[in-house]
């Protein structure tokens, strides 16, 4: 697999997360980067931008070790192997040894004289993750924005150790993505990611993020929470036992919207609930997860709600014909997780599902009335019950009923 970063990402990440580190103190990289790019202005103009994107290059991949995050939220999920740590970092110790005693050497390869090149105190969680593979291997491919996932074959033969017990599993997935290409996002609502050429057997993960959650160390964790909760998306996208299609959804856009709305809920608690399970943290706490659960559901019952969250929370496995048939209606939703005792015929009437039909005119119904008396004028009550005499309020119209009526009652 390989990671290709953008040179927009790769510019302002870099450029924003030394800014931090100056601000709070930490001079070292900031000279260092400037002594490199400023000279690059005079050169001819044609040249700038290559020697721009080199030097973004190696600030972003080699020395803030950014594109560790993205490689780290890759392994979380299991789209590449995990590197094996603790063989790593006795070799990593005895490599910072030597660089240690011969600061030079690292430093010629840069054409500078600064020593100080890993080691910014307090930058990252795990420092004793200072130096990545990347780094230790020999460069597998040329200047382009290439950061290969360097482990393959050879560490088939190693010693076995408890990181790499899923390893067959988790190669499977390795080869269904072919490429990672993470971009820059313009803005919160562009970043996302997707995965592409999915039917044509060379999936390749497009990632947009913002390049401002790479700019400050303390804010880490939440990068790589994101990171993890769209890689574990682009991970189900994948997996033939999900089943990943671009489904049709029925309905007015409104309808489609609540649905969209529904089922993206559905597979983030799908998958928070998966990462809960393996002790990684995602974006969002559990209860915030139920308290967003509890807006679009509201109109069921606490208890049976509580049920309905706790039984999706609970699952193994779903496919996306699953979350996506209990997204659109829901009365398929509570038939799997709600006892038929649990709630009672009146409770049920009340619930108004979305989905099912209106009493006045028999369609499916989203947009449910629920108490038409508390908004109509009692005329408007009045010529419903002229039409359906056994009506009553409770069972509640479609907002077009509702309004067919408050124009027919003439208020
Ligand atoms: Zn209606």
């Amino acid at each position: 697999m390989k990671v290709i970063y953008s040179p927009q990402l790769m510019e302002e990440a870099a450029f924003r997360h030394l800014n931090h580190l100056e601000r709070s103190g930490y001079r070292a990289d900031y000279d260092e980067y400037h002594s490199l790019a400023d000279p690059i202005y005079e050169l001819p103009e044609d040249d700038r931008e290559i020697a721009f994107e080199k030097v973004n290059k190696i600030f972003f991949i080699e020395r803030l070790k950014l594109g560790d995050h993205v490689l780290r939220a890759l392994e979380a999920v299991g789209l590449i192997p995990k590197r094996k740590r603790a063989t790593r970092k006795a070799q990593l110790t005895a490599a910072a040894l030597e660089l240690d005693e011969a600061p030079g050497e690292l430093a010629a390869e840069m054409g500078e004289s600064s020593a100080s090149i890993h080691n910014v105190p307090g930058m990252e969680g795990d420092s004793d993750e200072i130096s990545s593979d990347d780094q230790l291997d020999p460069p597998t491919d040329n200047d382009s924005q290439i950061e290969g996932n360097t482990e393959d074959d050879k560490d088939n033969g190693e010693d076995v150790d408890d990181s790499v017990v899923a390893y067959d599993m988790i190669r499977e997935f390795e080869e269904r993505i072919n490429e990672v290409h993470v971009k820059r996002a313009i803005n919160k609502v562009d970043e996302g990611s997707n995965v592409l050429n999915r039917i044509s057997g060379r999936p390749m993960i497009e990632m947009r993020v913002l390049a401002s959650r790479f700019c400050n160390p303390e804010e880490a964790q939440e990068l790589d929470a994101f990171l993890i909760q769209e890689f574990m998306h682009a991970k189900d996208m994948v997996d033939p036992e999900f089943d990943y299609e671009d489904a049709f959804i029925p309905g007015n856009p409104s309808v489609k919207n609540l649905i969209t709305a529904r089922f993206r809920l559905l597979w983030n608690i799908y998958v928070d609930s998966r990462l809960a399970r393996t002790g990684i943290i995602s974006t969002m706490p559990r209860e915030a997860r139920y308290r967003e659960f509890d807006n679009f559901y509201r109109k069921i019952p606490e208890k049976q709600r509580r049920g309905i969250f706790e039984g999706i929370w609970q699952a193994d496995k779903f496919t996306h014909e699953e979350l996506l048939s209990m997204a659109t209606d829901l009365e398929s939703l509570m038939s799997k997780y709600v006892d038929d005792v649990d709630i009672s015929e009146e409770e049920r009437d009340y619930i108004h599902l979305q989905g099912s039909p209106c009493p006045l005119c028999k369609f499916p119904t989203y947009n449910w009335v629920d108490d038409p008396e508390s908004i109509c004028d009692e005329m408007v009550i009045e010529a419903i019950q002229i039409d359906f005499p056994d009506w009553e309020n409770k069972d509640g119209g479609c907002d077009r009923c509702i309004e067919v009526y408050e124009l027919r009652a003439g208020v």
